[in-house]
């Protein structure tokens, strides 16, 4: 009885072979919560969904997950392609200096991201210079040149009076006769989106015609984040943005509705206060994070990193031809095994909590003197079983080297003579994984 269900729950670990619509349905519903819940914007949820649920259509399932589990894992590559497979660094002129537009809603991290921009140049040995062009909140000016002093990082400013396009003309001027190799402009930002801000961003920009044009983005802005990139990006036009907060609760779904609306890549987060606390932007690390399902993740990636595929259209020829031998058996047992415990599948996989742990244990336990008789046979008993049968000084051999009685040998090499019966029925089934095998 314990043969069977064992055997049961391996095809149930086994899954079923393609993605289609119905066998997803939940995984889909599961993951456009998750990426509700991430605050990635509602459209592009759905749209996204969309595309990948087609594209996933017909894909075939790992041995050892199930077709939502394994969706779940294209889910998350698609992510991470969308978001860009690689982080991309600032953007560096042909010749210097170069120019860097800060841009965004009040209160998002401009200012602090420009002081940590600054001082990630001073790191890889690049000079800076930071301009301070927000002359309408009263110690915006003085919130940069404290930053400034802080990093060692000069700062451009012209009082509050002045006009932050001239502010910031006349700052590029200053760095190009500084020998400057990077200029970051920090700039004023409102509350809401509001057309003076816009106007004068867009005159800044036309004026200093930066290299790269951040739209630094609060995480926590949730939905809103779609609509913010939209407007910035249609009347200014963004090269990259920064993603801060991070260090907060936000599962950083803007991430991905800003890449999905402007087409502009994330390029570093803003993790902390702290001018230190600034990272290029991964987008793997984003996708775990936006998707918040690391169990199936991880048992997806550990299914793929065992399975070989190639590995497994010779396993099932083999079985075809009724030529699966004891080597081919401890190929299975390993994968099973790095595949993690037994028991540790089975907490991974829902409905697997119906094996009790004392049937696993046993499972498991079988799984071992196996192995271990299997490792006491030469090749030539590996590849065939039949001069086992017929030969009890071979058995009595392999019982002395492995630790067990003749009686456990015999048994091993009928219940494998079995399968190999089992199988040669099957005959043009496909690939009957784990179910049957010896001592199961
Ligand atoms: P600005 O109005 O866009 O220039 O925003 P500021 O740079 O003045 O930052 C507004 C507030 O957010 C300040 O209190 C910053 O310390 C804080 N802040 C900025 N970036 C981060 C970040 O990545 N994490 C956290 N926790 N706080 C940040
Ligand atoms: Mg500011």
């Amino acid at each position: 009885a314990l043969a069977e269900r064992l055997d049961s729950a391996w095809k149930k670990l086994r899954g079923q072979d393609k993605i289609t619509d119905s066998n997803i349905q939940d995984a889909l519903k599961d993951v456009r919560r998750a990426l509700l819940e991430a605050d990635v914007n509602l459209q592009v949820v759905k749209e996204f969904v969309a595309e990948v649920g087609e594209q996933a259509q017909g894909s075939q399932v790992l041995s050892g997950v199930r077709p939502g589990e394994q969706f779940v894992k294209i889910v998350h590559d698609e992510l991470v392609k969308v978001m860009g497979e690689s982080n991309v660094p600032l953007a560096v002129a042909d010749s210097a200096p170069t120019i860097v537009l800060m841009a965004g809603l009040q209160g998002t991290g401009k200012t602090t991201a420009t002081a940590k921009l600054a001082l990630h140049l001073r790191k890889e040995n690049r000079s800076a210079l930071m301009v301070a062009t927000d002359v309408y909140r009263p110690a915006a000016i003085d919130q940069l040149k404290t930053l400034g002093q802080q990093i060692e990082v000069p700062v451009f400013e012209l009082g509050s009076d002045a006009d932050p396009v001239e502010i910031a003309r006349q700052g590029v001027e200053y760095a190009k006769t500084q020998g400057v190799d990077t200029v970051i402009i920090d700039t004023a930002g409102r509350l809401q989106i509001d057309q003076d801000m816009m106007a004068e961003l867009a005159r800044i920009k036309a004026v200093v015609q930066p290299h790269d044009t951040l739209l630094v983005v609060d995480a926590m802005t949730g939905q809103e984040a779609a609509t913010l990139t939209q407007t910035f990006n249609e009347q200014i036009g963004i090269s990259g943005a920064i993603l801060t907060k991070l260090d907060g609760d936000s599962r950083g779904g803007a991430a991905l509705s800003i890449r999905r609306i402007s087409g502009a890549p994330i390029k570093f987060v803003g993790v902390g206060e702290k001018v230190e606390a600034l990272q290029p932007f991964y987008p793997e690390r984003m996708a775990s994070r936006i998707l918040g399902m690391g169990d199936v993740l991880t048992l997806v990636e550990k299914a793929q990193e065992e399975f070989d595929i190639a590995d497994a259209e010779k396993m099932q020829q083999k079985i075809m031809e009724a030529k699966f031998d004891f080597t081919d058996f401890l190929k299975q047992t390993r994968l099973m095994k790095n595949m993690g415990s037994l028991g540790g599948l089975a907490k991974l996989i829902p409905g697997m909590n119906k094996i009790s742990q004392e049937q696993l244990e046993q499972g498991e336990q079988q799984l071992k003197r196996s192995e271990a008789m299997i490792n006491s046979m030469t090749t030539e008993e590996r590849k065939n079983p039949e001069v086992l049968a017929s030969s009890p000084s071979r058995r009595r051999r392999i019982a002395k080297g492995s630790g067990h009685s003749e009686k456990d040998v015999m048994r091993l090499v009928g219940d494998f003579q079995k399968m190999r019966g089992m199988m040669k029925q099957m005959g043009q089934g496909s690939f009957p994984g784990m179910g049957g095998m010896p001592g199961m």
